[in-house]
């Protein structure tokens, strides 16, 4: 697994505090207890890389960890959205902030939007998605969760979100079946990061 043994880097709540690198960087994105963290973890092999919250909304940064076998990649944490009780103002603040990064951060190979099977394609969902694709990035959907399913309804629900992507999105935009809690699909989400990343 390439991306074990990832850490913690940096937080950052301005734009002035992204780290100035060229290294290519893969940002994660979901609405607040979608199963992010847990996604994040999963893939990484590790318990308590990214918190995993039970007060959504709260972390309002862009976290980014490293990776020392592989000096060249970030894998970044963006804030989690869609909660109600994050104050208007904020949430504009934050809202201008993640369209300036897309649109300036040449070093973004790719976005990883993670949604609760149970509740796909929500308005910011798509919103980050048409962010990744308006700057041509390939972006990749993980329906986490899928325990809390059975297998033909998460089926169902994968081929409604794979239709309904490509409607809107053309074939930019992938998706997948996904479980922090029983590693479904960890595998097929590491192939699709490393694709992007070249590792
Ligand atoms: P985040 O806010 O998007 O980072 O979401 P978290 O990863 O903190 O998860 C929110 C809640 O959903 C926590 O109570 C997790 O234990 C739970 N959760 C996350 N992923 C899964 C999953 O794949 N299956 C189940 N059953 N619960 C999950």
């Amino acid at each position: 697994n390439p991306f074990a043994r990832a850490r913690y880097l940096l937080s950052a709540h301005t734009p002035r505090q992204l780290p100035p690198t060229s290294l290519k960087e893969v940002a994660f994105a979901g609405r607040s207890n979608a199963g992010k963290s847990s996604a994040l973890n999963a893939i990484c092999q590790q318990n308590a890389l990214a918190r995993v919250s039970k007060t959504p909304g709260r972390t309002q940064q862009l976290v980014f960890f490293d990776m020392p076998q592989h000096p060249n990649i970030h894998l970044v944490d963006l804030p989690g959205y869609g909660y109600a009780k994050v104050p208007k103002d904020m949430q504009a603040h934050w809202q201008a902030f993640i369209h300036q990064y897309f649109q300036t951060r040449e070093q973004l190979s790719g976005l990883v939007v993670v949604m609760d099977i149970r509740h796909p394609l929500r308005e910011y969902d798509l919103q980050m998605l048409s962010y990744a694709v308006e700057n041509d990035l390939p972006a990749h959907c993980l329906l986490t969760k899928a325990d809390k399913l059975s297998r033909g309804a998460a089926g169902n629900t994968l081929q409604a979100v794979r239709s309904e992507l490509k409607r809107t999105f053309g074939d930019t935009v992938s998706v997948q079946v996904f479980s922090g809690e029983s590693k479904q699909g960890v595998d097929e989400a590491r192939s699709v990061l490393g694709g992007w990343l070249g590792i």
